[in-house]
């Protein structure tokens, strides 16, 4: 039986279940691409490797190199570089890819959002009035905040924030997800936060934030994603696998 080799990039919750997925089978051989930010991923019942390749030219070679069969970009919603890399080295390289991105959350009724194009022009979106905000924003792009700091901030992360953000009043919770709507409620009425600021992520990981802040009428300052290349792409962990089982063209377009 001919072993097919799969690179997911990952980063992602849906990256590790799809590893898992993959993981079990015996017709299958499996890399997680991690890009090295945070201190301890979880474990994963694969292959992981870790760090840039070094641009799109960089990532063709590694599909090449390593005779990837097939390439899954399972990479957060907000890491459009990685995407467009990868959807650059997919077509370099001649490897299948299908892009693994949850659909974004919808306003619901009684959502109180506004969106933003950037985390600085949310930022500037909690207005001149001081706040106490709940950040949700992971620790890479949170120095935005150093603009605005009329505001006291909750900010949580996976990692530690370092170094501290230059505010008078900033307070660090470290905290991987995920995170469920009743203790995000209790998060919320214990520091009197009246403003949620947070990426249009998508999932369920990470929603419990979204639902509390509904029931309290707490306003929800929401990053909207940045554009991502046009490839095929699947909705669920359950459909990349439908894909990956239905995807013949993986071994023949390497002449196997
Ligand atoms: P990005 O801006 O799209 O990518 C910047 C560079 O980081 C890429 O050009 C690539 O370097 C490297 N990189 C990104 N993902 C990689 C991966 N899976 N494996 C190897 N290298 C990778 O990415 P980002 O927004 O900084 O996100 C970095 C990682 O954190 C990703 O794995 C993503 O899934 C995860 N993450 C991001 C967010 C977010 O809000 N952005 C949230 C949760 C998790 P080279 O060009 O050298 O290859």
């Amino acid at each position: 039986m001919s072993t097919r080799r799969i690179l997911i990039l990952g980063g992602t919750t849906e990256a590790r279940l799809l590893a898992e997925r993959l993981a079990a089978r015996d017709d299958i051989n499996v890399t997680v691409s991690l890009a090295g930010r945070t201190r301890k991923p979880l474990d994963m019942p694969a292959t992981i490797r870790v760090g840039g390749f070094g641009g799109a030219g960089g990532l063709a070679e590694y599909l090449r190199a390593e005779a990837i069969d097939a390439l899954v970009d399972a990479t957060h919603p907000f890491a459009a570089t990685m995407s467009f890399n990868a959807a650059e080295a997919a077509r370099l390289a001649g490897v299948p890819l299908l892009a693994l991105a949850r659909a974004p959350w919808e306003h619901q009724p009684g959502d109180i959002w506004r969106e933003a194009a950037d985390v600085a022009e949310a930022v500037s979106l909690l207005g001149a009035t001081s706040r106490r905000v709940l950040v949700a924003l992971g620790r890479n792009e949170v120095s935005a905040l150093e603009a605005a700091p009329q505001h006291a901030y909750w900010v949580r992360s996976v990692d530690p924030v370092e170094p501290p953000l230059r505010l008078d009043e900033a307070h660090y919770i470290v905290a991987r997800g995920p995170f469920p709507e009743g203790e995000e409620r209790d998060l919320l009425k214990r520091h009197r936060i009246d403003a949620v600021l947070a990426k249009n992520s998508g999932g369920d990981a990470t929603y419990g934030k979204i639902a509390a802040a509904r029931t309290l009428g707490i306003e929800v300052i929401l990053v909207k994603r940045p554009p991502r290349p046009e490839v095929p792409t699947a909705g669920s962990v359950e459909a990349a696998m439908v894909w990956l089982n239905a995807h013949p063209a993986a071994l023949a377009l390497r002449g196997e």
